[in-house]
């Protein structure tokens, strides 16, 4: 899917999709008296059965706050969450734990980074990110460039949902200091090319931000080669615990930036004169941090590396292309982002339906899609809509899941024909 997603793992062969859903209760159940069919993951996924078991686990034999050093408990609990945080370092190819900051997830790391680049920012400064951006990758950096003078600069996006490469090289130029990228997008599913949109800032000096959100539930990035400075994602899209999220930063700029928050465990020594900062990655981590959830993404990306990665992205593709076979059996639908490449994601509008009618019409059938603007507004008025249905599958989903995703749009279609 994605040429550096190759798994680092040494998974079961091939991809059993049944065998999979049984790790996952919530799927089994009946909604609206028919079968579940959860299609809205990129809103939020669903959790396997190991990481119920790896928090509920720690509070039943191990909780009590990290880092005190003072008990067994304290000690328990501090190693689940250390090693926790080299999972996910592992997870990312980062070099070092010092470069994994747990947050409460994407956003929060976003508002990290800008705030922490602040100082760096002028009057003229360029900020570049793309219209395909999600709110949390906008606004933070609106806010940043009120405060500083610098400007936010939006790189245009075809009509096919693929970032407009002209667009972004005639933008990056003498005054950009700061490239911050979706890897892929949540309203499109498009997977942007940012390795080599990373090298040609890079070779600027410019500092460059990509939000992996929608990326890391479907292929596993690998921060050295893609050699950005910082890769932001949330645990609960990637099948763990909502309440954490990981941030990987280049260790270099990390020590330079100031801390975004301040209180307990973020610093050195306190006094009235003077207060001197923690060692990384704790100079970013004020007060008692989600330490069960960071256990929960812990397990999660575990359970990810038993799989057989090259198997279960192949899986997703075929459900994105039975998906878009079935296109044209529905009415006067139309799909919003067809990218060449792409994740599993199918926003779309049908002729003469308001996207929430088709979100509440399939939710009856026992069906879960999102309707709305996405959080990425500016993207809804590029495509002239006030908002979209999206199906956005995951690797547990089945092809049965898709066709009847179809069946349901035909008669909801015909409904109001
Ligand atoms: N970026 C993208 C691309 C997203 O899809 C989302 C969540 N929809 C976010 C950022 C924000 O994630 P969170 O709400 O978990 O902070």
């Amino acid at each position: 899917m994605n040429d550096l997603s190759m798994a680092r793992t040494a998974p079961k062969a091939g991809f059993d999709v049944n065998a999979v859903r049984r790790d996952f209760p919530i799927l089994s159940q009946q909604v609206n008296g028919k079968p579940l069919v959860y299609l809205d993951n990129g809103a939020s996924a669903q959790k396997p059965l190991t990481v119920l078991d790896a928090m509920d686990r720690y509070y039943r034999e191990m909780h009590s706050n990290v880092h005190r050093g003072a008990h067994t408990l304290g000690d328990r609990a501090t190693t689940a969450f250390e090693g926790a945080r080299e999972t996910v370092r592992a997870f990312l190819n980062a070099g070092s734990t010092e470069e994994i900051i747990w947050t409460r997830g994407t956003t929060e790391a976003i508002n990290l980074i800008a705030n922490g680049l602040a100082a760096r920012l002028k009057p003229g400064d360029e900020i570049l990110l793309s219209h395909m951006e999600h709110h949390a990758n906008i606004v933070p950096w609106q806010m940043i460039a009120e405060r500083t003078g610098a400007t936010v600069i939006p790189i245009q996006v075809t009509p096919a949902g693929e970032l407009d490469l002209d667009s972004f090289n005639s933008l990056l130029g003498e005054k950009t200091r700061v490239l911050a990228l979706t890897h892929v997008s949540n309203v499109l599913g498009t997977i942007n090319p940012v390795a080599s949109l990373i090298k040609q800032a890079k070779a600027r000096g410019v500092i460059t931000v990509i939000d992996g959100a929608q990326a890391v539930p479907h292929f596993q990035p690998d921060v050295q080669a893609l050699g950005c400075d910082f890769y932001m994602f949330s645990a609960h899209k990637l099948f763990g615990p909502t309440g954490v999220g990981a941030l990987y930063g280049r260790k270099q700029l990390l020590e330079e930036i100031p801390p975004y928050q301040g209180g307990g465990e973020m610093i050195e020594r306190v006094t009235f004169d003077r207060t001197t900062w923690n060692v990384l990655p704790y100079k970013f981590e004020a007060g008692t941090p989600p330490i069960a959830e960071a256990v929960g993404l812990g397990a999660a990306i575990e359970y990810l590396g038993g799989l057989d990665r090259a198997a279960m992205e192949a899986s997703e593709e075929a459900l994105l292309t039975r998906a878009n076979e079935l296109v044209e059996t529905v009415p006067g639908m139309q799909v919003i982002g067809t990218a060449k490449h792409k994740v599993p994601v199918m926003s779309f509008k049908i002729e003469g339906l308001h996207p929430s009618d088709i979100g509440t019409l399939l939710d009856q059938q026992g069906i879960a899609i999102r309707t709305g603007h996405h959080c990425a507004m500016p993207l809804m008025d590029f495509y002239g809509v006030p908002g979209t249905a999206r199906a956005s599958f995951a690797f547990y989903n089945t092809i049965a899941e898709v066709e009847q995703l179809f069946t349901a749009l035909q008669k909801v279609q015909r409904l109001f024909a």
